[in-house]
């Protein structure tokens, strides 16, 4: 049996690791479109919320550096608005809420680990600089096509992918940098629903002298805000955030993401399967996307892993098995995913309306959350870890 994953992001390269891991003889290809030079691709430094399900699954992977910031607290509240909530990892139980880590450093741990397998993969093939339309019709002749199984993990940012069954836009994109900071609470995040959108202030893998900001708006502010000079961003920034937590001095790296929610219905399809970004792009407010896609990856490999221990000679027999597998896939997954896409998108709605009543509610249901502990712990829980 042959697998080509296509697409070398965060997602494709933790499900080929957990792939090989379990079964070294598999032949295994993996389309990398990027070269194979770190960090890659370089020039991304989004700061990327890992949770701490995530982490338990990238240590696994061999894929964890102890250098990645904590975060120890999470302040959640609006701007000129009533409602605030606060979540501490003593309440949870946990050594931490979640870590940050900048989406090229997480490329890089993944990329190292997977040369570690590669030398025990005597079938396994990393093609650089590779891409293809279409996979299963284009793919090298020395793959059996009856026996392969076909891993799209091609996801990519919203606005460069092409509409799948639930595509909308939020008419909002993230301006995301780091600042250098003073006098900041260390291992804290902030999430700030202000009159223009989410802006959350996380912390860096600098040290607590550097803070990472995801600032949501319309992509006209956005593109405003990155063209300002630093003095003036700063100020904005200062006034747009509204907590004296500390001193704001520099700011580095502003870049552009738009933002959208593009959700593949059926994931799967004979022997095609899509995970990550590929089968659910989400809104980054509720910080879930790669921490979804990180799911997909290891459960898809767990329900692949007995079809190569049984390795039939006959095609038919692979393929109903690779079927099979992937249908099982597809059920493992559909309540995680569905719970994980409608909370980010509820929150994605609510959060950047300045609809009065919508106003008053979210106010409300911060509030809510902190008179209510074992609400606000389920709902961690469920960021924390997904759905169980
Ligand atoms: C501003 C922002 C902040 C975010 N913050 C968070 C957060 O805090 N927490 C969180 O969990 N998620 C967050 N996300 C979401 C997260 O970045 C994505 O969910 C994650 O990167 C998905 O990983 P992936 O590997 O599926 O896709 P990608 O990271 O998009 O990787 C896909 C890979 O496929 C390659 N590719 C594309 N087309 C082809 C082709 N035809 N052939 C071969 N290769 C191809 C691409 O070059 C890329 O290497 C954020 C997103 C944004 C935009």
């Amino acid at each position: 049996m042959d697998v080509i994953i296509q697409g070398a992001g965060p997602v494709g390269l933790a499900c080929a690791i957990s792939l090989l891991k379990n079964n070294p003889e598999l032949k295994l290809t993996l389309l990398d479109k990027n070269s194979a030079s770190d960090p890659s691709p370089p020039e991304d430094h989004r700061g990327i919320a890992i949770s701490e399900g995530s982490k338990q699954l990238l240590v696994e992977l061999g894929a964890w550096s102890n250098q990645v910031p904590a975060i120890h607290q999470v302040h959640v509240s609006q701007r000129g608005h009533f409602g605030k909530t606060t979540m501490r990892r003593t309440e949870l139980n946990q050594e931490a809420l979640g870590h940050i880590v900048q989406y090229a450093k997480i490329t890089e741990l993944l990329r190292n680990s997977l040369k570690i397998q590669a030398t025990k993969a005597p079938f396994f093939q990393w093609k650089f600089g590779h891409q293809l339309e279409n996979p299963s019709h284009e793919i090298t002749p020395e793959v059996h096509l009856e026996n392969c199984c076909v891993i799209h993990a091609d996801g990519g940012l919203f606005h460069q992918q092409v509409a799948k069954d639930t595509h909308k836009n939020y008419h909002q994109s993230a301006l995301v940098g780091y600042l250098d900071v003073a006098g900041i609470e260390p291992n804290t995040a902030w999430e700030r629903f202000t009159s223009e959108g989410p802006l959350a202030l996380l912390p860096h893998q600098l040290g607590p002298q550097a803070l990472n900001f995801v600032w949501c708006a319309s992509p006209h502010r956005v593109t405003e805000l990155q063209n300002l000079s630093e003095p003036i961003f700063l100020e904005e920034l200062k006034k747009a955030f509204g907590l004296p937590i500390g001193q704001f001095l520099h700011v580095h790296r502003r870049q552009i993401y738009p933002l959208g929610l593009n959700i593949r219905q059926d994931i799967v399809k004979d022997q095609e399967v899509w995970i990550g970004n590929a089968a659910q792009t989400l809104h980054p407010v509720a910080g879930q996307g790669l921490n979804l896609g990180l799911r997909d990856a290891i459960t898809l490999a767990n329900c692949l892993g007995p079809v190569f221990a049984r390795q039939p000679n006959h095609s038919t027999v692979i393929s109903t098995l690779i079927k099979n597998a992937l249908s099982q896939y597809a059920k493992e997954r559909r309540s995680d995913r569905q719970m994980t896409i409608g909370i980010t998108d509820l929150m994605a709605n609510l959060f950047t309306s300045q609809f009065i009543p919508i106003v008053a509610a979210r106010g409300l249901a911060l509030a809510t959350l902190q008179w209510l502990p074992p609400l606000k712990n389920a709902l961690a829980r469920q960021m924390m870890f997904g759905k169980r």
